[in-house]
């Protein structure tokens, strides 16, 4: 048995239907942010879809976890 149809990969998917915008860093929040007991809001990107995260130092959202969180 043989399946006709040959993927990429879902990373290939997600990659691909990353907006321009947020690929480049500018998220969107949705509205609902959540701030946890350390004062960072979580959000998640009205665009793209990820979570993101913004320190109450920082005016930009970013994903969860690029700030290496763990
Ligand atoms: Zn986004």
């Amino acid at each position: 048995m043989t399946r006709p149809r040959s993927s990429p990969g879902p990373a290939a998917d997600r990659a691909a239907a990353v907006p321009p915008e947020c690929a480049a860093g500018h998220h969107l929040a949705g509205a609902r942010v959540t701030t946890d007991a350390n004062g960072v809001q979580h959000a998640r990107c009205r665009r793209c879809g990820c979570d993101l995260t913004r320190l109450p130092t920082l005016r930009r959202w970013y994903r969860s976890g690029w700030l290496g969180g763990s």
